[in-house]
């Protein structure tokens, strides 16, 4: 079964255009509309990305062709995608994008090669379903599921970007990401500050280094390496699944704010670091936008 399902996009072709428009736009496209568009063809729209070599820098135009069967789930034909070579020159467009519900049919496929083997036109590329729902999973496009895919939204959980790639909270000894685990187990990783162990009792206490690891053996083996013989203390064990909850995470963004650089606390630079990358990978989580599964809890808390 398909994690994505298309047919929540109107079958009348406009909205599919629109959601091309904007997933190719997120993925790096400037959009234009065509010079030319035929009755058949009247959602055509050009796609725009600029080509860099050593010496030279020019814009490659891609003609977008969207076409939404997904609700006959039958493969797009030679036969739905009329003048095809028509159509490029006359939008002036380097290459193809077949951007489809379904996928192209063995025989499309078959021709588009054709035109580009005999240099008819320099590239084409088919985004199938199955290539859109890859990108669509991923935390980069968690707006656009949310818009296009109402149904999804209330169901999954999407992560949000707060940078332009996913931070993930790795574990420090087997490398999971426990950021990602949230969504399938409970309370799986700690986050683990560790104290420079005090000679006296009124010194200031430092965090000298910060870990994220699995409950259990991971947290074990990460203990043992790091507070033998190095004169440090794990200390504040915290739930990840706690710490992405809103408050707690308000909590310990503004505890860190008001301690740092206090007689109290501080934190070794490279600690600071680690920490400031940890808020941010949780933000991720906690600032995602409101689905309807979560939303009637926020509400309460404003009003
Ligand atoms: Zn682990």
């Amino acid at each position: 079964m398909n994690l994505f399902d298309f047919t929540e996009i109107p079958a009348d072709g406009e909205r599919w255009v629109r959601f091309a428009q904007d997933f190719l736009q997120l993925f790096g496209f400037h959009i234009e509309t065509p010079t030319y568009r035929d009755a058949e063809n009247m959602f055509d729209f050009c796609a725009v990305e600029q080509v860099s070599g050593k010496f030279n820098s020019h814009p490659f135009r891609w003609l977008v062709s969207g076409r939404h069967k997904a609700a006959t789930r039958i493969a797009v034909k030679e036969s739905d995608e009329t003048n095809i070579l028509e159509r490029l020159l006359r939008s002036r467009a380097d290459g193809f994008i077949g951007f489809y519900s379904t996928t192209a049919s063995p025989a499309l496929g078959f021709y588009l090669t054709e035109l580009k083997n005999r240099l008819l036109i320099k590239d084409y590329r088919i985004l199938d379903a199955k290539f859109l729902e890859m990108y669509l999973a991923t935390p980069g496009f968690a707006r656009i599921s949310f818009r296009y895919f109402p149904n999804y939204a209330q169901t999954h959980q999407v992560l949000h970007l707060v940078e332009d790639n996913y931070l993930p909270i790795l574990c420090e000894h087997c490398r999971k990401d426990l950021l990602k685990t949230l969504f399938t187990e409970n309370q799986a990783g700690v986050i683990v500050q560790l104290r420079r162990r005090k000679k006296t009792q009124t010194e200031t206490e430092v965090i000298a280094n910060i870990y994220a690891a699995c409950k259990g053996d991971c947290d074990a083996e990460l203990q043992a390496r790091y507070c033998n013989e190095k004169k440090l203390n794990a200390v504040g064990w915290t739930n990840i699944s706690d710490l992405v909850d809103s408050s707690a995470f308000l909590d310990r963004t503004l505890s860190l704010l008001r301690k740092i650089g206090t007689a109290e606390l501080t934190y070794t630079a490279s600690a600071l670091a680690k920490e400031l990358y940890l808020l941010k990978a949780i933000a991720q989580y906690t600032l995602r936008e409101s689905t309807a599964k979560t939303a009637p809890s926020a509400q309460k808390i404003m009003f």
